[in-house]
């Protein structure tokens, strides 16, 4: 019988989509290098040899949450000698000139007003008209829709006036309710985070996707996570990127050890294997460590991410990667790749393309 491998290059071929059964084979597969050259295979024929980074910045403007997840290593309490709290001006300090997109995600505050947030946004955007701004997960907006007595919609609708770009794709965890009712029982589950996602493209919002992998989940809830993600996508077409993010085993130890980087270079190749209509795979550096995103780069992903500024979220559970990195580190990590640097902005614009040496428009 033909290996699992041959099974998917004949499916590639004949352009067919690859089903959940191919994915858990693949992800029991022990020839990962042939995993990678198959995932490279449809990266190349998407993107080439480019790959992707974003001089960005992240802003965390509070670590106080009124929720407790299992796994979060960031969240805190208010009157906790970790809280920290930051005012507008200390978030407009922190977007500088020469940035193309701020993220922007935090705890879920319990006294901050609506006019904070929406106020934000738009003191960003009247300083810094050229930054692209991709703020509040899908938890974030569904607590805003809740404590704000705002239909989803309505807090989109402003908070899009407001200067809201795209939305980040975090809050989505596994889409498990085995895994959700374990670990994040005060968290919406996959139906609220697929529609508040879907009420977002409705609205000419573009987001991103991710999955939080190497805790309690199986092989399984992992292809069918990516598997709803393919369905939205269907439906849609507004997810930008999936981005698979290892969790940092920091103080929760849900399990003893981060993802190995077999499993890591697993979910980015699977990931680009499955998700054929999503057009960016993130090799997040922060979660995977720079050397092996880069390698990365030739297991299907075609992104970076950005130079970032200040990690608070994965530092908390103490990544060891740096806190945040240089263009030129970045240029580098993809040179080793043999691929062709393309700083893009939040929407994947092309800001500039780096070849041999030289920038070109
Ligand atoms: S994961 Fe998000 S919602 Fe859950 S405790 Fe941490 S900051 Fe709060």
């Amino acid at each position: 019988m033909a290996s699992i491998l041959d099974r998917v290059a004949d499916k590639l071929q004949r352009k067919e989509r690859l089903g959940r059964e191919d994915a858990l084979e693949l992800f029991a597969s022990s020839d990962l290098l042939g995993l990678g050259r198959l995932a490279n295979q449809v990266r190349q024929e998407r993107w080439g040899n480019r790959a992707h980074f974003v001089i960005n910045r992240q802003i965390n403007p509070t670590n106080v949450c009124v929720l407790s997840c299992k796994f979060c290593d960031f969240a805190t309490k208010r009157g906790r000698p970790n809280a920290y709290e930051m005012s507008l001006e200390e978030v407009l300090a922190r977007c500088d000139s020469g940035i193309r997109e701020v993220h922007i995600v935090g705890g879920l505050h319990p006294d901050w007003p609506w006019s904070y947030y929406v106020e934000m946004l738009r003191a960003i955007k009247a300083r810094h008209p050229q930054v692209q701004i991709k703020a509040f997960t899908a938890v974030e907006i569904e607590f805003f829709s809740k404590k704000f007595r705002l239909p989803i919609e309505e807090v989109l609708r402003q908070l899009k006036a407001a200067g809201l770009d795209a939305l980040p794709g975090g809050g989505a965890e596994v889409f498990s309710e085995r895994v959700r009712k374990a670990l994040f029982p005060f968290k919406i589950g996959a139906p609220r985070w697929l529609e508040i996602h879907k009420a977002a493209h409705r609205l000419g919002i573009p987001t991103n996707s991710t999955l939080l992998y190497g805790h309690i989940e199986t092989h399984e809830e992992r292809v069918d996570h990516m598997l709803k993600l393919r369905e939205l996508q269907d439906e849609t077409g507004g997810l930008m990127s999936f981005i698979p993010l290892a969790y940092p085993v920091g103080g929760t130890h849900l399990d003893e050890r981060q993802a190995s980087a077999i499993e890591d270079l697993k979910s980015i190749a699977i990931g680009r294997l499955l998700l054929d209509n999503v057009p960016h795979i993130k090799a997040y550096w922060v979660t995977m460590g720079e050397e092996i995103a880069s390698i990365a780069l030739t297991f299907g992903a075609d992104d970076l991410d950005g130079t970032i500024g200040e990690e608070r979220i994965m530092h908390a559970a103490d990544a060891a990667t740096p806190i945040s990195q240089t263009r030129e580190r970045l240029i580098q990590l993809i040179r080793d790749a043999r691929c062709v640097p393309v700083e893009r902005d939040a929407l994947y614009n092309v800001i500039e393309v780096y070849e041999n040496g030289h920038r070109l428009s």
